[in-house]
C-alpha cells in the first residue's frame, strides 16, 4: 500500500525539515590567496566585496585561468605565424645570463621587421629546456617574411642563429598553440615573467567590469573575500552578482561593512599582475 512505502522512506535528518550542513559552492571558483576589495556599488545600490586574484603563475587557480584566458585572447588577434627564437648556450655564462642578454632583443627585432615589412606584432611566452636554457616563442600577426630575414636579424642581435617559423594553417589552432606553451611551462628560479605582447597585438579593450559597479567608498583588505563574508554576514544576505563579486543585500553591510573596511583600510593597493 501506498501509506506504508510513504512511511517506510527514511530521510537523512528526521527531526528537522531543513538539513543542518549548508552546502557552499560560492567560494569554489576563488583563488585560494585572493585579496578582497570592498565599496558601495552605486549601480547596485548594494555593499560589494570583489575578489582580487593573485594572480601568479604558480597558484593553480590562477595559473590555469591565465593560460585559458590567453588562449582566447590571442586566437582573437588573428595571428598567423609561429616563431621560435632560441638562444646560443655557448655564447652565454648560465641560462639567466643568456635570458638578461636576449630579453630586450625581440623588441628590437619587431622594430625593424616592422621597417622593412610593415605590420609585425606579437605575443611572446618564455620556455626553458629542461637544463633551464630560455628560449622564446612568439604568435606573430605579419605578412609574408622569409625565414633567413628573420634569421640574419636574430644573429646580429644575439649572436644565436636557430630561428623556425611557421604559418598557422587553422585560426582555431591558436588557442591550443597558447595552451600548449603555456602549460607545460617550467618553473624558472630567475623571473616570474612568463608572457608579454607587443602594444598593438590586442585589440583595445572595451570590457572594463569593475566600472560598470560605479564603486565608491572603495577599500583594499588583506583578506580573502570568503573570510571577509562569512565572518560577517549571513549567507541569505549575500548575492554572486559575479564570479569575483558578491553583493551583500540592500540595507546591510553599510552598519557591517563600513566599521570592516575601517579596521581594515590599507594605504596601498594590491601587486599588479
Ligand atoms: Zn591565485
Amino acid at each position: 500500500m501506498s501509506t506504508t512505502e510513504e512511511g517506510s522512506r527514511q530521510e537523512p535528518n528526521p527531526t528537522f525539515l531543513i538539513g543542518s550542513t549548508l552546502a557552499h559552492t560560492t567560494f569554489e571558483n576563488t583563488c585560494p590567496s585572493a585579496k578582497s576589495m570592498t565599496g558601495f556599488s552605486q549601480t547596485l545600490e548594494r555593499w560589494v566585496v570583489i575578489q582580487v586574484r593573485c594572480k601568479r603563475w604558480g597558484c593553480r587557480h590562477c595559473g590555469e585561468r591565465k593560460v585559458t584566458h590567453f588562449g582566447w585572447k590571442c586566437e582573437d588577434a588573428q595571428p598567423n605565424r609561429l616563431i621560435t627564437l632560441t638562444v646560443s648556450n655557448s655564447l652565454w655564462e648560465n641560462p639567466r645570463a643568456a635570458y638578461e642578454g636576449t630579453k630586450g632583443k625581440v623588441t628590437q627585432l619587431a622594430v625593424r621587421l616592422r621597417r622593412k615589412f610593415g605590420e609585425f606584432e606579437y605575443f611572446k611566452v618564455l620556455e626553458v629546456t629542461k637544463l633551464g636554457w630560455p628560449h622564446f616563442h612568439l604568435i606573430v600577426r605579419s605578412p609574408y617574411i622569409p625565414q633567413q630575414v628573420i634569421a640574419g636579424l636574430w644573429k646580429q642581435l644575439t649572436g644565436a642563429f636557430i630561428v623556425d617559423v611557421r604559418k598557422i594553417r587553422k585560426h582555431r589552432d591558436v588557442y591550443f598553440y597558447v595552451v600548449k606553451y603555456l602549460a607545460k611551462q617550467r618553473y624558472i628560479p630567475w623571473t616570474t615573467r612568463r608572457v608579454s605582447w607587443s602594444k598593438n597585438f590586442f585589440a583595445k579593450e572595451t570590457f572594463k567590469s569593475p566600472g560598470s559597479l560605479a564603486l565608491i567608498d572603495v577599500c583594499w583588505i588583506d583578506e580573502h573575500p570568503e573570510s571577509i563574508i562569512r565572518g560577517h554576514f549571513h549567507p541569505f544576505r549575500i548575492e554572486a552578482y559575479s564570479s569575483d563579486c558578491w553583493a551583500i543585500e540592500k540595507g546591510y553591510g553599510h552598519s557591517v561593512g563600513e566599521p570592516i573596511a575601517q579596521v581594515h583600510r590599507k594605504k596601498s593597493s594590491p601587486q599588479a599582475e
